[in-house]
């Protein structure tokens, strides 16, 4: 069966939608982002236009902080210690990637906890393995996760395989699978016999970034496969797995375009209204 992450994606934004349309009537604040651009990367401009719009659509106040590609790390730190000190910014969103003469990690680093939408920063990362509540997960893990909840996948029990192992992608979602009682193994480029991990598992989860990646030999018949890599093939999508091929064996799987990338714009405002909330005191069920 096909995951389709656009449907979920709908619904979750009509679900964040209703909950700031309500918060907007209680309390006559809406949340407010401050969307972060260094240089022009045509990639990022694309993705950050259409975070303004999603904003636009839910009623999110989206500040653009656009910048040339020659401004200097402590320009970026300071402008971050604003925002994190502004009452009226509750997620500071820094588009990735920043051009190479500014450290990345500092940066992320140095927004504040509960304006870290992206769950980036180190201390967000860490109450995830700690398995606190009040963390913030990257929107790509979250929206894996939200993928398999609605799709009503158990994770307890199971054997769950993570190829990749990136600070954004294969660690953290091999956390939350951990954190939901799932056995997980997590492989890298120096991981021996590959297959035999994959064929193993009840859900394997790509996150490498090469095409026809994951083989039919390389999954168990039934098996739930996600698929989180985007790459480029000449004009087309796709991901890493051979999907025409996958498809016929498991049980299910996300396709892509229309997966795991959908989602990831939704949980990202998911983070965003769960902000909100925290930075203005605003209480559930109100
Ligand atoms: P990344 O930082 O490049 O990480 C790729 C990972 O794959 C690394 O850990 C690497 O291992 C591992 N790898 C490479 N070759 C391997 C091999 N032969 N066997 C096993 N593991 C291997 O990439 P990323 O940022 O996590 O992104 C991965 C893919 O997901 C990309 O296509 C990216 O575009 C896509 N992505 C999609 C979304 C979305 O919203 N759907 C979000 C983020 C990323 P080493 O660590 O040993 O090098």
């Amino acid at each position: 069966m096909l995951m389709d992450g656009r449907n979920i994606a709908k619904e979750i934004k009509t679900e964040i939608k209703i909950e700031i349309d309500k918060i907007k009537e209680t309390y006559r604040i809406s949340p407010s982002v401050a969307l972060v651009l260094v240089g022009a990367d045509p990639a990022s401009e694309v993705y950050i236009n259409s975070q303004i719009k999603s904003c636009k659509d839910l009623g999110i106040d989206a500040k653009e902080y656009f910048f040339g590609n020659d401004i200097t790390e402590e320009f970026l730190l300071s402008l971050i210690n604003e925002l994190n000190e502004n009452p009226e910014i509750d997620g500071i969103m820094i588009n990735l990637p920043l051009p190479k003469h500014i450290n990345v990690t500092k940066i992320l680093n140095k927004i504040k906890l509960t304006k870290d939408v992206d769950g980036f920063k180190a201390e967000n990362l860490g109450l995830l393995f700690q398995n606190d509540k009040d963390f913030i997960a990257p929107s790509t893990p979250a929206g894996i996760m939200e993928m398999l909840k609605r799709y009503k996948i158990e994770l307890e029990g199971k054997d769950v395989v993570v190829v990749g192992r990136s600070n954004i992608v294969g660690k953290p979602v091999a956390a939350l699978v951990l954190n939901a009682h799932g056995t997980v193994t997590i492989c890298n480029s120096f991981t021996k016999n590959l297959a035999d991990k994959t064929k193993n598992a009840d859900i394997l989860i790509s996150a490498v970034g090469k095409p026809l990646f994951i083989t039919k030999d390389m999954v168990k018949e039934e098996a739930v496969v996600i698929d989180v890599g985007i790459n480029r093939v000449g004009d087309k999508i796709v991901g890493d797995v051979d999907f025409e091929n996958v498809k016929e064996k498991v049980s299910y799987i996300t396709p892509v375009p229309g997966g795991v990338g959908a989602l990831t714009v939704a949980m990202l405002f998911s983070n965003i209204l769960k902000a909100f909330k925290t930075n203005r005191n605003i209480l559930e069920g109100k």
